[in-house]
């Protein structure tokens, strides 16, 4: 497991959008980056579980969030265009970004493989990281130290036979990253890198290893050193790179 301690004022005063808040790994990572000093944007496709995630925040009496419910299977260009605006009406700037929300769809050789699952595949997992990053890079370079995150997998250093459309996003989402983290070197504080978050204990996984005993598997909780890592300042030399969040 990647190893960090961080201080409990890690995140103070930064305002972080994680999408995908509402379950799985991005509602624990919320959850864990308003326990270190973060203000929330909460975004997903269901209100009631980022609802859910808003109230555990309050009961907790970390900073108050924002909930900002979209789907990203229909959203376009405009979508991310409000986006921005709200959050530069309502905070002026963005410090962290976490593209959690992915769409695993259902494994099948390439040879029988739906063009319209592909799409959604792409849509979720791809496009809409590539949107919401253009559209948010101006808030996010208003920032001292801004970081912003994908989420990576194995399936996307290594093509693995079945695994089609999500496979193809996580290549290309790595390759999306590191061109960023390029552009932005040297220009601004922004900072782009990955994270491979290794077999969890989540929904996702579970559809995709139905077999699997999930009690094997760490849960989010335990995966998120590096999430913290690489949100706060401490990490503000490293950019464009891949990180695992299973291995010190
Ligand atoms: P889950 O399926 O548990 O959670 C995925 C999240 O994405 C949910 O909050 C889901 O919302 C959201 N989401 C899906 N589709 C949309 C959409 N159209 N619009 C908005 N939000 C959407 O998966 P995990 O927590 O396991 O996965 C989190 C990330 O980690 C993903 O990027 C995944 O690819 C990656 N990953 C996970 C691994 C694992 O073993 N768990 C291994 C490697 C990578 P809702 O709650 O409404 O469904």
């Amino acid at each position: 497991m990647f190893k960090y301690q961080a201080p409990q004022d890690l995140l103070k005063g930064k305002v972080i959008l994680v999408t995908g808040a509402g379950g799985g790994i991005g509602r624990v990572a919320a959850l864990t980056y308003a326990r270190y000093g973060a203000t929330l944007i909460l975004l997903g496709r269901n209100t009631e579980k980022l609802e859910a995630v808003y109230d555990e925040i309050e009961l907790n009496q970390w900073p108050q969030p924002a909930i900002y419910p979209l789907n990203l299977e229909s959203a376009g260009d405009i979508d991310f265009i409000n986006l921005a605006e709200t959050i530069e009406n309502e905070f002026g700037r963005l410090d962290g970004l976490l593209h959690n929300a992915s769409l695993l769809g259902d494994l099948k050789p390439i040879s029988q493989f739906p063009t319209e699952t592909w799409m959604r595949i792409m849509q979720v997992n791809l496009n809409c990281a590539f949107m919401m990053t253009r559209e948010l890079l101006p808030l996010l370079r208003l920032s001292e130290k801004a970081s912003v995150i994908f989420t990576s997998s194995g399936v996307g250093h290594t093509g693995r036979a079945h695994w089609g459309a999500y496979s193809v996003s996580k290549f290309a989402t790595e390759g999306l990253m590191q061109i960023i983290a390029d552009e932005e070197d040297g220009i601004s504080s922004v900072r782009a890198n990955s994270i491979n978050p290794g077999g969890t204990r989540t929904t996702m996984r579970a559809s995709a290893f139905p077999g699997e005993d999930p009690q094997t598997l760490p849960t989010p909780e335990e995966i998120m050193p590096v999430y913290l890592y690489l949100m706060g300042n401490e990490s503000q030399h490293i950019n464009g790179q891949a990180f695992h969040a299973q291995k010190s």
